[in-house]
């Protein structure tokens, strides 16, 4: 896919010896314009970044490289780890709408090509790693949001999807959940915990409640956690 290389002065060395082994998925809620200034701008007293920016029409702008840091994630973790900016790769989708509407086909299409040549060139990024903002910083953050397709994506061999019709898992979710990733008891209250996955993996009812669907679609990504994904 064509590249716009569109380099940002929000970046950093990764530190010695990092490995690139996870991939975190944003939007914008900004147009690209706006977004790329932001993602740009060196006199804000919080300066982000991104590695790219995806447009609605599929057009991927490289504001960073990969063997650098984008400083998107912020206060983060995911399974053990916390500042993932040092060892992730980010994307900021554009997105005006929110939860309203569905992201443009041809955007995803492009998303899907963009993410194959980013796993291809970083074999560390297992399924599992590949994640949304809100399931590394789920108390701030809900990008990408609850129309963001994920299963589209799993279906394309971009991150996990639970497998169906699981027996409902047992006994304590926070620690279930930790063993996907998600971060450790103590660190936030369980039906925040409870909001994020389902976020994901449930988005026509985030209540925070670890009814019965929740639980099997929880045993459903252990399932293909446990396989080695
Ligand atoms: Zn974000």
């Amino acid at each position: 896919m064509k590249i716009i290389e569109r380099p940002s002065p929000n970046q950093a060395a990764r530190p010695d010896g990092a490995t690139v082994d996870l991939l975190v998925l944003h939007y914008t809620e900004l147009p690209l314009k706006e977004s790329l200034e932001i993602l740009s701008d060196d006199k804000r007293e919080k300066r982000v970044s991104a590695h790219y920016v995806l447009a609605e029409d599929g057009a991927a702008y490289r504001l960073v490289p990969e063997d650098r840091v984008a400083w998107h994630a912020g206060q983060s973790y995911w399974r053990g780890r916390e500042a993932l900016n040092a060892t992730s790769i980010g994307i900021e989708i554009v997105n005006l709408h929110g939860d309203r509407h569905d992201y443009p086909p041809r955007q995803i299409a492009a998303l899907i090509e963009l993410c194959r040549a980013i796993l291809a060139r970083h074999p560390a990024i297992v399924p599992q790693n590949v994640v949304g903002h809100s399931d590394v910083a789920p108390r701030r953050k809900i990008d990408p949001g609850l129309r963001f397709p994920w299963k589209v994506l799993a279906d394309a061999g971009i991150g996990l999807w639970p497998k169906a019709n699981a027996t409902p898992i047992d006994g304590d979710i926070q620690q279930a959940l930790q063993r996907v990733g998600y971060a450790p008891p103590g660190a936030l209250a369980p039906e925040e915990m409870v909001e994020a996955f389902q976020r994901r993996f449930r988005p026509a009812r985030v209540d925070g409640v670890a009814d019965r669907e929740t639980r099997a679609l929880l045993a459903g990504l252990l399932d293909r956690v446990g396989a080695g994904a």
